[in-house]
This record gives structure tokens, sequence and C-alpha cells, in this order.
């Protein structure tokens, strides 16, 4: 199908105004997080509002084999959305925007283009939660939290945006609308096609709209700040707290390369040999914060803490935060570039993760750091470079700790998903069996492979 015949189809769906097709206006529509800026620039935009709508444009792309890239608001770092093929057609979600309480079911109904800190807020009204907190909360959208199944900070103690998902409107790539799940708490018919959904990365169907779970809001919060003059002891910290009777709502953790960067920058006062910190919150009753925290210290005094911050005022909160949030910034001023990922292990073995992080940063001649939401046992290991040949050093390094990972029962992606940049790394942690099944997955949903082709999967077609 010629661009012309193209866009004159996506006019008349979606009306003229929601269609893009100039080559200056679609620069715009080219990036991602990961990429920042991709060479292939697809030839249309389009930004329907219904599923109807939606329905008719997957089925002209489907007749004339059109790849299709959903886009929610590209803050993905995994080149999940990365426009590879020639003559692509871009799918904005942003005019998806229905947010609908249920304080009676403890449920909200949503679409896909709907900033996630919205739906909190809105939850937040009606004294309900919703727990996901990808650290992009303020402007990546559920659409994009439900196709990458997001985690973020709360995981440790509430689940990631799957346990959260009671029900979905989705669009298949031939125009059929489906919808799985619902409202009732239990249901337990059929496969669980919800499931199914959620974490694919746009690489089966457009999700229209959402249903999502909420729990009530805890009453209350604490924040605290633990440093370590040992890497090791603050990993053991880790695994000790979550079988100490408290599982605290936030627990990061940071290396010493990325409390130097931070303390670069926000001048927080962390003592200079501190190795490793902490940034714990635990959640709850108020009647039981005290307790929780007086748990905690106890876990990380006997193994050996140097200092405890127990944020006691909204200023000091906000100070343990801004550390976790700036570390990503902070640390580019440490190196020009990094290899850096998603990986998560049992938590029983994080603090082998830690140290072969450093292994590696020796054994290849590189600084290494590493940060992450470790309470899930998930973390973001860094490898520096500041040249090309430190560049291809880090990168086996990075490849070496995915090994790693995977060998000690971890997985290559906790978080992010395998988007366009981790498909090499899929045959780690699955066998032939399972890869077949995926791939027979995709083939009977998207027999033409015109949804994301060659994310998750090298190939895009799937004959
Ligand atoms: C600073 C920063 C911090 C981050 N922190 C976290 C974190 O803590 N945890 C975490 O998990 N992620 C994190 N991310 C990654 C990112 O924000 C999440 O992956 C988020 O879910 C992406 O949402 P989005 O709206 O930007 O989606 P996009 O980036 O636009 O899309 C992501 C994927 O979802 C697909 N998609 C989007 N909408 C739909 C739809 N309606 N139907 C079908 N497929 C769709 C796309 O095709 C693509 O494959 C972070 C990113 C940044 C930049």
């Amino acid at each position: 199908m010629n661009k012309e015949a193209l866009v004159k189809s996506l006019q008349e769906i979606a009306g003229k105004e929601h269609v893009v097709f100039a080559e200056e206006d679609l620069v715009c529509y080219a990036f991602n997080a990961r990429s920042r800026r991709m060479s292939t620039p697809p030839v249309a935009a389009v930004s329907p509002a219904t599923a109807r709508e939606v329905s008719q444009i997957l089925a002209l792309a489907n007749e004339h084999g059109v790849p299709v890239m959903v886009q929610g608001r590209g803050s993905c770092l995994a080149d999940n959305l990365t426009i590879e093929r020639p003559g692509s057609l871009l799918l904005s979600m942003n005019r998806f925007l229905k947010l609908e309480i249920d304080p009676d079911t403890l449920t909200a109904v949503v679409g896909p283009g709907v900033i996630t800190h919205d739906i909190k807020k809105a939850a937040e009204r009606h004294g309900l939660f919703y727990p996901p907190d990808p650290a992009s909360f303020t402007y990546c959208t559920i659409g994009g939290n439900v196709a990458t199944d997001a985690g973020g900070l709360q995981c440790v103690k509430y689940g990631t945006t799957k346990q959260y998902v009671a029900g979905l409107e989705i669009v298949l790539p031939d125009g059929r609308i489906i919808r799985t799940g619902g409202k009732c708490i239990k249901d337990v018919a059929g496969y669980n096609l919800t499931q199914l959904f959620v974490g694919s990365e746009g690489t089966l169907g457009v999700v229209t709209e959402i249903i999502l779970k909420l729990i009530p809001l805890p009453e209350g919060k604490k924040a605290m700040l633990v440093l370590f003059d040992n890497l090791e002891n603050a990993a053991r910290a880790i695994s000790r707290i979550m079988i100490s009777g408290v599982t605290p709502s936030v627990m990061e953790y940071m290396d010493e390369v990325i409390i130097d960067a931070v303390e670069d920058v926000a001048h927080l006062g962390f003592p200079s040999h501190a190795q490793a910190m902490l940034l714990i919150e635990v959640d709850g009753a108020l009647s039981t914060l005290a307790s929780q925290v007086e748990i905690v210290s106890d876990v990380c005094n006997r193994l050996g803490a140097i200092e405890i911050r127990v944020a006691n005022s909204s200023k000091e909160t906000e100070n343990v935060w801004m550390a976790r949030r700036i570390c990503m910034q902070a640390l580019t001023r440490k190196a020009k570039g990094r290899f850096s990922g998603d990986p998560a292990a049992p938590i029983d073995k994080l603090a082998d993760c830690v140290l072969k992080v450093k292994d590696l940063g020796l054994k290849h001649s590189i600084i290494t750091a590493c940060y992450g939401h470790a309470g899930d046992g998930n973390m973001h290991p860094c490898f520096l470079f500041n040249n090309d040949a430190e560049k291809e050093r880090a990168r086996q390094a990075s490849g070496e700790f995915y090994e790693f990972v995977v060998s000690i029962g971890g997985t290559v992606s906790a978080e992010h998903g395998i988007g366009h940049e981790k498909p090499h790394y899929m045959h780690l942690q699955f066998g032939d069996a399972q890869m077949d099944i995926m791939k027979g997955i995709k083939r009977l949903i998207d027999p033409m492979g015109i949804m994301n082709p060659g994310c998750l999967f090298d190939e895009a077609r799937h004959e």
C-alpha cells in the first residue's frame, strides 16, 4: 500500500486532524527513552479515539502487511517501541483517556492513554490505592504499563502491574475486538487471556480499555535511609529484612559509585566511606509504623549499618526519595555511556549479584555501578564506558552478567521487558520448547507479523 493511499484511508477512519504524515512532524514520534531517536521514522502516525477506529486501522494494516507500533508515551527502556521496518504505522493511544473509579467494586475502568499518576490521584480521592509506581509514573501511560507489566519501587510489597489488571478490551491484529476478565474477584473460566496480553509489549494486539483492581489506601508511611560501609552486608540486610516479619513498601539499593554521584549533585551529607545505601519505606496503620522501623533498624544494625536516618519531616522524606530519583541522571556525570538493564535474582542471591558486578568491572577494567528495586531482587547493574574500547568491554561484561543471573535462577528482565534490545538473551532463560510455544502464540494471534515486528523475537515474520 503506498503512503498516499494509507494516509487517505487513515484520515477516513480517524479524521484528518488525527493523522500526521509530514516527515518533519513524524520526527516527534520517532523516539523512545532508550534510543532517544530512531533511525527509521514511521510513514504515518494516527491517533484513534475508539476501539472501533483501532479495529478498522488494524484490519487495514493486516490486509496490506503494514507494520504497526503502539505508542503510549515512549518512556520504555528496552527499545520496546522501535521502528525498524520502513513503511511502519505508529498508533498513538493519547486520546484514550477514560478514567472511572468504582469504589463499590474496588476497581477502576481506564483508557490506555491515561497517565499512571492520574489514576493514583483519582483513586486516592476515594481513599483507594493503585500501587504500581514505575519511577516514570508521572509521565508514562497505564497502557504502556500493562504492555510491559511495569514494576516500580513499591513492587516489593504490592507486586507489579499484572497483579492489578482484572480485565482488558483488546483489538486483535485482524480487527476483532475481544474483552477478557472483568470485575469478578474470582474467575477461573478458560485460559487466562488477560495475563497473556499483560507484558506482551504491543506484539499481540492493542489494549483499548483496562479494568484495574484497587486496594484501600494505607493509613501512613515512614521513610528511612540506611548506610553501610560493606557492600555484601547491605545486600544481606535486604533478604534478612524480607524474612523479619516486616515487608517494606519500598526497599531500594545503591552502591558507592551511585552514592558518590548523588552526593556530588545533591549534597545530602553522605559519609565518604559509605559503600552501599538502602532507601526503605514502611507503610500501614499509623500505630504499626514505629515498631516496623524498629525491626528494620535492628536487622540493619546487626549487619553493621554505619548510619540510619529516619525521616521525621516531609523535607527529610523528600531528601530520601530525591536521592533515588536523581541517581540515573547523576550517573551520567560519571561516564559518557553505560550498558544497563533490569535483571532480577532470587533475593537470597542478591549479595552474589552485587559482588559479581564488581568482579566483572575488575576483570574488564571498567567502572561499574549498581542500584535498583532490591527488595524484589531487581537490579540495574551499570557497566560504564568513556571510549570505544571501554564500550566493547562494558558490552562483554554486561552479557556475562546476564548469563550469571540466569545461571543462579534469575531472569533477564524484571520490569522493562525484552523489547528490541534483548531478544538475543531470550535463549538464556527459555529452552526450545518454551520458545516454540511463545512463537506459536504470536503466529496464531498475529499470522501476518504486523504487531511490533522484531520485538521479543528476532524474526519479523513467523512462517
Ligand atoms: C526515568 C525512567 C524511569 C523508569 N522507571 C521504571 C520503573 O521503575 N519500572 C518500570 O517497569 N519501568 C520504568 N521505566 C520504563 C517505562 O516508563 C515503562 O516501561 C512504562 O510502562 C512505559 O509506558 P509508556 O506509556 O511510556 O509506553 P511506551 O514506551 O510508549 O510503550 C511501551 C511498550 O508498550 C506498548 N504499548 C503501549 N501502549 C499500548 C497499548 N495500548 N496496547 C498495546 N501495547 C501498548 C508499546 O508498543 C511498547 O512495546 C522508566 C523509564 C524512565 C524513562
